[in-house]
């Protein structure tokens, strides 16, 4: 998808109207407009990058900063007993918005949003073969 065509850059460049609750010079966060809880929000690099690890290393420890009080601010005003921070990276993991950005849920106990995943137990010796897939990847 071109910055061009993008939803998220026509957000930030005020092309499309949003609830801003925090901005400034690296990040934008706003409401989402189709919340799972109230208080979902949704908090986006300035700069476009599709997926989390195409975002610059210096930019994304920028927005890690942020993210970590946007998520403060976000679970005192709506007093939740906790939150989900959520990236989807790509079409299989849920990004319906290609742009980088991450959702902060507030959640409350018994709420009933998400359900405990579908957690398994690794076959003897598979997890040691899937660990040296990934870390020779460095
Ligand atoms: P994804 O599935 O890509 O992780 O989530 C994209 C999110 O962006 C969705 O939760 C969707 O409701 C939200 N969204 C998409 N378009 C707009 C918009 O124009 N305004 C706002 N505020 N949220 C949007
Ligand atoms: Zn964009």
């Amino acid at each position: 998808m071109s910055v061009k065509d993008c939803v998220f850059c026509k957000i930030v460049t005020g092309q499309i109207p949003v609830t801003k609750v925090f901005e400034d010079d690296v990040v934008l966060a706003f409401l989402d407009i189709g919340p799972i809880s109230d208080g979902h929000t949704l908090v986006v690099p300035k700069q476009h990058f599709e997926k989390l690890h195409d975002c610059d290393a210096g930019l994304l420890s920028q927005v890690g900063s942020r993210l970590g009080k946007i998520a403060g601010a976000v679970a005192a005003g709506m007093s939740c007993d906790g939150y989900n921070v959520l990236c989807n990276n790509g079409r299989a993991a849920g990004q319906l918005v290609e742009h980088l950005h991450f959702h902060i849920i507030p959640r409350n106990l018994g709420d009933g949003i998400f359900e405990r995943w579908p957690a398994y137990k690794y076959k003897q010796g598979l997890i040691e073969t899937i660990a040296a897939k990934i870390r020779k990847k460095f």
